[in-house]
């Protein structure tokens, strides 16, 4: 807990799993002195209220955002122009303005044209979550040993970036800057495309007509399994991540799609030395994870398994 808060008043726009996390994480460390919400229905703003997450409630994000040192914007990331747009006017000088959207050029484009001079703004993106949405799927140790990355514009001042730094630092998190083209290309490697090729086995399985639905729930230990977590994550969300973030995604995918058919062709012409140097180097990145403490290094990421389980898992 903070001897002083970081942040006199901090408003969250956007209350949902992260804008909701923020609230719980700042509240349980002391890193605010007040903590203003604001969601785009009544009813999300109601549930923030019955929770407990902040200490004033509105449902206007200009007014929410009035006199507040520190904002971060938590939604679907197609929202944030309109958003910037709606908080600008009420913004005092030399409040820093933050997000937390997983893609970061776009929401650049969208945001900064909409922010008036004398506020800092430093997009970042908590790269921390679940598969679930809204203000009750929050937790305060959401973001505890995860990476918040922050893409400051050129000429940014150093102690805006440092104050946010320390608020997410108090969070829990470790700060890591980079250029926003470069966040979106690395994220399109390590969690667009991944979802993307989960969204599209759980699909494809869905689709196939000579395997039953019942099969693939019952077998769904083999690996399906793993995959549905990551396809039951948000659709409003990962519509907006894959339009915008249109060409690291569409570049990552040309290769991803080249290597794939790399795979084919081995598996063809039973060329078992590529597949299993291919497996071998794999393995050794989640190793590799793992020793970065992103992951549990328990078998199955922990899974119970016993005689009950009836686990016909490979
Ligand atoms: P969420 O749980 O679905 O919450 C979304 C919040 O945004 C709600 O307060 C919702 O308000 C509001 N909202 C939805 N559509 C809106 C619109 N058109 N205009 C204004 N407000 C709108 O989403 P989340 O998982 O917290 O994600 C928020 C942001 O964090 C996204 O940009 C996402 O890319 C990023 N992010 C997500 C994760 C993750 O794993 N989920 C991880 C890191 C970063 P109402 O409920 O009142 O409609």
């Amino acid at each position: 807990m903070a001897d002083t808060p970081i942040i006199d008043r901090l408003a969250l726009i956007g209350i949902g799993l992260i804008g909701s996390s923020i609230a719980r994480a700042a509240k349980a460390n002391g890193l605010a002195g007040h903590i203003a919400i604001s969601s785009r229905t009544a009813a999300t703003l109601a549930r923030a209220e019955e929770l407990g997450l902040g200490d004033s409630y509105h449902e206007d994000a200009g007014e929410a955002v009035k006199d507040a040192d520190l904002v971060i914007v938590s939604v679907p990331v197609g929202a944030s122009g309109a958003v910037a747009a709606a908080i600008g006017p009420h913004l005092k000088p030399g409040a820093i303005v933050s997000d937390a959207g997983s893609v970061k050029t776009s929401v650049v484009r969208q945001m900064a044209p909409e922010l008036p001079d004398g506020v800092h703004f430093i997009p970042a993106h908590p790269v921390a979550g679940t598969e679930y949405s809204g203000p009750d799927a929050g937790f305060a140790d959401l973001f505890e040993n995860r990476w918040c990355i922050l893409t400051p514009l050129p000429g940014t001042e150093a102690q805006a970036i440092e104050r946010l730094s320390a608020f997410w630092r108090g969070c829990g998190a470790d700060i890591e800057i980079m250029s926003a083209e470069h966040h979106d290309l690395v994220l399109a490697v390590t969690s667009h495309i991944p979802h993307l090729i989960a969204y599209n086995i759980v699909g494809t399985a869905d689709d196939l007509e000579a395997v039953t639905e019942t099969e693939v729930m019952k077998f769904s230990a083999g690996g399906f399994r793993d995959f549905t977590r990551i396809a039951a994550s948000d659709p409003t969300m990962w519509r907006d991540v894959f339009l915008h973030n249109k060409e690291a995604v569409l570049e990552v995918l040309g290769r991803f799609t080249e290597d794939l058919f790399a795979l084919q062709r081995s598996i063809r012409w039973g060329e078992g030395d590529e597949l299993f140097e291919l497996f071998s180097r794999t393995r050794s990145i989640r190793r590799g994870i793992i020793e970065a403490g992103q992951e549990t290094e328990a078998p199955d990421f922990g899974r119970p398994h016993g005689k009950s389980d009836g686990d016909p898992a490979e």
